[in-house]
């Protein structure tokens, strides 16, 4: 596992719980508006990666304080000793959260039938119309969605709005691929650091459109939320 960043304790991560969080490097996309492209676009400095000893030992030592571990990126499912590394942290009774893009799907149906996430998050990058722009297997996130929502796990669906890049009517099509899920959450652009780095505060939408955004995709799920 190449584990490039670690934070020790969140209480926004996970529902309900105490949670660390390891970012892994390397991610397959290479999302305009990503956070973290010291993961994706710059080189992976062995010096500032930590081991899975060290994550384990840290869990190990917090019994009782810790609930789960989320594991995000980055693109997680990249990671070849993923599925070892799971049961590792389940062996400690620690709760599992996975963020993952969706695209890599033979992965997902892998990790899924060992049975070992507790908790699944998938980020829809955008509706199935811009796919083929953005070199994304319609396919792959599509049975990913299902297998997620079939999975009897907790689950959410996410996307970031960029202006510019998606637009309000977006919100519908998003809303079709993720028919009948239990939770999908909304989420402004915010500048800082992006891949883009021509990004800034004009691509956020305003609270209204946020609003707007939430409306037409509210028929399509149980929960949204602008977070
Ligand atoms: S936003 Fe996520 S999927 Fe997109 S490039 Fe960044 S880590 Fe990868």
């Amino acid at each position: 596992m190449k584990i490039a960043g670690f934070e020790k304790n969140t209480l926004l991560d996970y529902p309900g719980k105490v949670a660390s969080i390891i970012f892994t490097y390397g991610c397959n996309l290479r999302c305009p508006y990503c956070h973290n492209p010291e993961l994706v676009i710059h080189p992976c400095l062995k010096e500032n990666l930590y081991s899975e000893d060290y994550i384990l030992d840290y869990l190990k030592h917090r019994e009782g304080l810790i609930d789960a571990l989320v594991i995000t990126g980055g693109e997680p499912t990249l990671q070849s000793d993923l599925i070892p590394f799971i049961k590792r942290v389940k062996e400690l009774g620690i709760l599992v959260k996975l963020d993952t893009n969706g695209t890599l799907d033979d992965i997902v149906e892998d990790i899924m039938k060992q049975d070992i996430v507790d908790y699944w998050a998938m980020d829809i990058k955008y509706p199935s119309e811009y796919f083929k722009e953005y070199e994304l297997d319609s396919k792959s996130v599509k049975h990913t969605i299902k297998m997620i929502m079939n999975s009897g796990k907790e689950y959410e669906f996410r996307t970031t709005y960029v202006k510019g890049i998606h637009s309000i009517e977006d919100a519908k099509s998003i809303g079709k691929m993720i028919k009948g899920a239990k939770n999908y959450y909304i989420q402004n652009f915010r500048k800082g650091k992006t891949i883009d780095p021509k990004l800034n505060e004009s691509n956020s939408f305003t609270e209204k459109e946020l609003e707007e955004i939430k409306k037409i995709v509210s028929p399509y799920v149980n929960k949204v939320k602008i977070r």
